[in-house]
């Protein structure tokens, strides 16, 4: 998924795009507005409202214009009047600065799951892996395959995103609810159990030091 960050100050921008590119993120970066109207349409654009050039409503207004893409706008402390102004011009959620990566990444997933609800999503297929996510039920080829619900859930998560690495900090928060990154081990037992059920254990990648992936085998 590509994100467009908008942001003219480094020392916001920098960690911003590095943070977004562990969580698997396509990030580009501009720093002007006029450089945020000439990029191609990404997936969100995240949007500062203080741009040396245009206004950031501005911006977001002719984004608007001539796409759905999904907008958060980021402003300062106190921007009060910015939050309705952003909103009725379109934008689709507001952060205020100084904001929590971890507020700022559920707030983008809240927005991308509402823009694009369930879009073609309720079945994953990666390979003969079938996973139906309403049905809960996960088949490789004819063979149907008995899943506990955490199973189920990190399966669902890999095949969401087959062949990217899902990070153990975005598993451990999506799966386990926490972000106790002590409980590493926890997922270890999991993926052994799931590797056995699936019949080849190559269909889950471990990749050292930062997550898993799926990996779909003939
Ligand atoms: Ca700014």
């Amino acid at each position: 998924m590509q994100i467009l960050v908008v942001e003219d100050e480094d020392a916001i921008a920098d960690p911003l795009g590095e943070g977004l590119r562990r969580e698997g993120f396509e990030v580009t970066r501009v720093g002007t507005g006029a450089g945020a109207l000439e990029a191609p349409i990404p997936d969100l654009v995240l949007l500062d409202l203080r741009l040396p050039d245009l206004d950031g409503t501005e911006v977001c207004r002719r984004l608007r214009a001539r796409s759905d893409v999904p907008i958060i706008i980021v402003s300062a402390k106190g921007e009060e009047i910015d939050r309705v102004v952003g909103l009725e011009l379109g934008a689709d959620d507001y952060v205020v600065k100084p904001f929590g990566f971890r507020e700022l990444l559920a707030r983008i997933r809240a927005v991308m799951r509402r823009v694009r609800p369930e879009e073609g999503d309720d079945v994953l297929r990666a390979g003969r892996l079938e996973v139906d996510v309403r049905a809960r039920r996960a088949s490789v080829g004819q063979l149907e395959l008995e899943l506990t619900p955490k199973e189920f859930a990190l399966l669902t998560l890999l095949a969401g995103d087959s062949g990217a690495v899902v990070t153990r900090e975005r598993i451990l928060r999506e799966v386990w609810d926490t972000d106790w990154f002590g409980s590493s081990k926890t997922i270890d037992v999991h993926v052994a159990s799931l590797r056995r059920k699936l019949g080849d254990a190559r269909w889950i990648e471990t990749v050292r030091g930062v997550g898993l992936r799926l990996a779909p085998q003939p």
